[in-house]
């Protein structure tokens, strides 16, 4: 065993895929998820997929007395930072709900590592950051600009927060992932998102309706300037964004030197709304039900990465496809039923 890795919003969509690879790659995670917007059966699915039966720690990361108390004993060498609230609409209803959570979580992890002197810190980040790049494929020079949302607000401030740790306490090493669309579910079908309520997104939207759970998707907007007038998005496949989180983590463990860096994870490909439809019909033989509507307010017009800095700095690359993405996000809706 390489080491305990901590784990915030371990049981989560991204976060329950990333303990696979970890396990994967011979690292011990530790969780602490405190289920507000998780299921406990997640880790009984990581556990057939892996073998390995995950210590789990129930706790809100907000609070640093309890962290201190529960965890001070484990000997974790780095931390991976999932535990947020997440719905874009939400949080400019519930923008402190979103503040408080977001960043009174990152503050307290920070301080916690601080505590225990674990020096390696890997945050779960947006491309949400970039809002409407002047520049395509977005670089991670591209201007930071003014949020959309809180949601994406609390992003770009924890990432400041991170930077400003950095450069005070001078051994931490901190990466920013900044993650553009995940989709899809590990291929074994055992573990994907469970959105809550309706979902906002467009695969789990678009699974749901297919199943049968929602009647019609609603393409919002066919008068983009893009080719077929749908936004686009470069959709990455969870397993792929999970593995980079690994590289992240190995990499902060092979560097000396203190670091803040912020890393694109994304294909490098844009595909529109409508070809993710068609994408998804053709390889799941099924027709989907969806009408064009009005335009999202706050949609991005199109955005996809440049993937050429998380190649270099983490040796890390897609390997799955769209296709491929869409055939286990359709296995994980149908393996719900
Ligand atoms: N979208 C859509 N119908 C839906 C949900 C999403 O047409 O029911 C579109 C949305 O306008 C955007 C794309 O799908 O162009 C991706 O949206 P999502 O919310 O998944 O990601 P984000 O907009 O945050 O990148």
């Amino acid at each position: 065993m390489k080491g305990k890795i901590l784990v915030t919003g371990g049981a989560g969509y991204i976060g329950s895929h990333t303990c696979v690879e970890l396990i994967n790659a011979g690292y011990e995670p530790i969780i602490i998820d405190n289920f507000s917007n998780s299921e406990k059966f997640v880790l009984d699915k990581i556990k057939q997929i892996t073998g390995n039966e995950i210590t789990t720690y129930n706790i809100d990361c907000c609070n640093l007395e309890l962290l201190i108390n529960s965890l001070l004993a484990e000997k974790i060498i780095g931390c991976i930072h999932f535990a947020a609230y997440k719905a874009v609409g939400e949080s400019s209803k519930l923008p402190l709900k979103y503040y408080h959570n977001n960043i009174a979580s990152t503050v307290a992890i920070l301080s916690f590592l601080e505590k225990i002197s674990c020096p390696n810190f890997v945050f779960s980040s947006s491309c949400t950051v970039y809002g409407q790049p002047d520049i395509l494929p977005v670089t991670e020079k591209s201007p930071i600009k003014l949020a959309e949302s809180p949601y994406g607000r609390t992003k770009q401030v924890c990432e400041d927060i991170i930077h400003d740790t950095v450069k005070a306490n001078k051994t931490l090493k901190a990466f920013a992932l900044r993650y553009f669309n995940p989709i899809g579910a590990h291929p074994s079908a055992l573990i994907g998102e469970l959105p809550l309520g309706t979902p906002n997104n467009l695969v789990p939207y678009i699974t749901q309706t297919a199943i049968g759970k929602r009647e019609q998707l609603t393409v919002f907007g066919n008068d983009y300037d893009t080719p077929d007038g749908t936004c686009i998005r470069d959709y990455i496949h969870v397993v792929d964004l999970a593995k980079a989180h690994v590289k992240a983590m190995e990499e902060l463990l092979r560097t000396k030197e203190p670091i803040f860096d912020c890393i694109n994870l994304g294909t490098g490909k844009g595909n529109s709304v409508l070809e993710v439809i068609e994408t998804f019909e053709r390889v799941n033989d099924i027709k989907l039900n969806y009408k064009i509507g009005p335009r999202r307010e706050g949609d991005v017009e199109k955005v996809y990465a440049d993937t050429s800095y998380a190649l270099n700095k983490l040796n890390w690359k897609t390997e799955l496809s769209l296709e491929a993405a869409l055939q286990d996000a359709w296995k994980w809706e149908s393996s719900l039923n």
